[in-house]
């Protein structure tokens, strides 16, 4: 028998990325709806699967379904790419983009992945730090640019896990200097202000991602998109597996479609009970960041105390009354941070009612 073959050297250096899985009834953690699809949306769902030939490879183009997305943004077909999950559309976009000698431009403390798919592809990552209060700074964004000369510069309005959406002023600054492609990671877009879509259609440089898994409430189906000028959206779909988006999830995301406006009633409902929820952790011995997202990332004040330490007691706590959130509090620039989705009125009751036990 010959020795194990080790995987390849340089994936030694990529930690894992996982949330705990913990069994707890009030599941806050990874962003999801906490909704299911909105009335009706199974049976539309159903009628339209029942029309999918399981025998045959799906529409390996997804027109169908890039042609709705396309029409929800007011742009093309060939300007949308559909991926499994917005994490795919990241990995493309550094796989046709990035590899061996150049480099992804990342600003700490963002979405982990980022610099994680970029090491995964072998691309080089470029690591620039945002303010104290997690917004990017324009000296920064300079001097990353500057040295690295980004093939790839990655965004994350709003930004997981700090909350806050960058301002359309800042983002703009970063497409005029960016020597490569920006992309704005809108996983969270629904719930923020403004989104950075009508600057892709000015700016052939600019890709923006979107998901399902947030405000679409389709977190199982994996389904995600970019939005990007026709010619970069070619240049991706060469580094895709055929068929990569099987013709299940493609119909999913067709229907939904259909549900726009129940998709943002619950928006609304989500953004409601956000600022319901920062109100109260505001009242509360906590550090509150603000949210355009829907989560919100705060910290026990603990002046004297290790703060990391703090930060995983209250996570235990929270976990022995049967809530589960993000524990982020051993990630660089957060210590004794934890981040909690918005949930339904309910969760978001039980969460406030565990949490008001433990820190009062
Ligand atoms: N981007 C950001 C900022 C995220 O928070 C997430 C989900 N945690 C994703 C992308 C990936 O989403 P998905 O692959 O489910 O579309």
């Amino acid at each position: 028998m010959t020795a194990r073959l080790a995987p390849r050297p340089d994936l030694e250096l990529v930690a894992g990325y996982h949330s705990a899985r913990v069994d707890a009834a009030v599941r806050l953690n990874v962003n999801e709806s906490p909704y299911p699809p909105p009335a009706g949306f199974r049976e539309a769902l159903a009628d339209e699967l029942a029309s999918v030939e399981l025998n045959r490879y799906p529409d390996r183009a997804a027109r169908r379904l890039r042609s709705a997305i396309g029409e929800l943004h007011g742009v093309e077909m060939e300007q949308v790419l559909a991926t499994k999950g917005s994490n795919e559309a990241l990995q493309a976009l550094c796989l046709a983009y990035g590899g061996r000698g150049r480099v992804a431009a990342v600003f700490e403390p963002t979405y982990a992945l980022h610099s994680h798919i970029a090491r995964i592809t072998g691309t080089g990552v470029a690591v620039g730090e945002r303010s104290t209060d997690f917004s990017l700074d324009a000296t920064e964004v300079r001097r990353v640019l500057e040295e690295a000369r980004p093939a790839l510069t990655l965004l994350c309005s709003p930004n997981n896990p700090t909350g806050a959406a960058d301002s359309p002023e800042t983002v703009a600054d970063v497409v005029a200097q960016a020597p490569g492609l920006v992309v704005v990671d809108e996983a969270y877009a629904q719930f923020s202000p403004w989104s950075a879509l009508p600057l892709v259609s000015r700016n052939a440089g600019v890709v923006v991602t979107r998901t399902y898994s947030k405000t679409w409430s389709l977190a199982a189906a994996r389904l995600g998109y970019l939005v990007a000028a026709p010619e970069v959206v070619a240049d991706i779909e060469q580094v895709l597996l055929p068929y990569h988006l099987d013709a299940l999830t493609q119909a999913a995301g067709l229907v939904a479609l259909r549900f726009a406006d129940e998709m943002e009633e619950r928006v609304k409902l989500l953004v409601a009970e956000r600022e319901r929820l920062v109100a109260s952790l505001s009242a509360m011995p906590l550090t509150v960041w603000p949210s355009d997202a829907n989560f919100i990332l705060f910290r026990p004040l603990d002046e004297h105390g290790d703060p990391e330490e703090a930060g995983r007691a209250l996570w235990r706590a929270l976990v022995e009354r049967s809530v589960l959130v993000r524990d982020c509090s051993s990630w660089p620039r957060l210590a004794g941070c934890l981040r909690v989705t918005v949930g339904t009125p309910a969760e978001n009751d039980a969460f406030l009612d565990a949490l008001a036990e433990v820190v009062s």
